[in-house]
C-alpha cells in the first residue's frame, strides 16, 4: 500500500523521522509531502526542508519526497494515493486531527486517514518548540537529525 505523509516539517524532528521509519516498515511506499503554505511564514524554504528530509532518510528505499500547496486531498489524488498518515502526540492533537480527517472525507469519500501514536519519548516534540530552544541557543541534538541541528544553528546565529 502507498501512503502520503503530509506536514509542514519546518523543520523535520526526530518525532517525524520516527513516524516515517515506522510507516516505511508498515507500507510499501511512503510519500512525504511538504506543505508550502503561503499564509504561514516558514523558517526553512521548501527546498531546504526537502534536503533535510532527504539527508535523514538516506538508506530507506521506500520513501519519496514531494511538496504541495493547497488541499491535501488534491495532493493525494495527484500522487494516486487515498490514504494519509498523521501522528498523534496527545489528546490536543486528536481533536484537531479528527476534524481535519472528517473534512478530508467530506471532500473525497474514498479518502482514509491512519493515525499513528508517536513514540513516547518523542511525544513532547514539535517543530515550533525545537525552534524556540534553538533561538535561545539551547541544545537540540536530541530533538532533530544532525543536519537540521546544523541548519538551526546557522539560522539563529
Ligand atoms: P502540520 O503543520 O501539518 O501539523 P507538522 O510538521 O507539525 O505539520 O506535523 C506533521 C505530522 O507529523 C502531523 O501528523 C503531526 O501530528 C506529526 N508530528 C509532529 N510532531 C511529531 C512527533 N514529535 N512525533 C511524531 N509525529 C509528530
Amino acid at each position: 500500500m502507498k501512503v502520503l505523509y503530509p506536514g509542514s516539517f519546518d523543520p523535520l524532528t526526530l518525532g517525524h523521522l520516527d513516524l516515517i521509519k515506522r510507516s516505511c516498515d508498515l507500507f510499501g511506499l511512503v510519500i512525504i509531502a511538504i506543505l508550502e503554505n503561503p499564509a504561514k511564514e516558514s523558517t526553512f524554504s521548501v527546498e531546504k526542508r526537502m534536503d533535510q528530509i532527504h539527508q535523514a532518510t538516506l538508506g530507506i528505499d521506500n520513501v519519496e519526497i514531494t511538496s504541495f500547496s493547497g488541499l491535501t486531498v488534491d495532493c493525494a489524488r495527484k500522487n494516486n494515493v487515498d490514504v494519509i498518515i498523521r501522528g498523534l502526540r496527545a489528546m490536543s492533537d486528536f481533536e484537531y486531527e479528527l476534524q481535519v480527517a472528517h473534512t478530508n472525507r467530506s471532500l473525497d469519500s474514498d479518502f482514509e486517514t491512519i493515525f499513528l501514536a508517536t513514540e513516547t519519548h518523542y511525544s513532547f516534540l514539535s517543530s515550533s518548540l525545537v525552534k524556540e530552544v534553538a533561538r535561545f541557543g539551547g541544545n537540540v541534538n536530541h530533538m532533530v537529525p544532525h543536519s537540521v541541528a546544523r541548519d538551526l544553528k546557522s539560522f539563529f546565529t
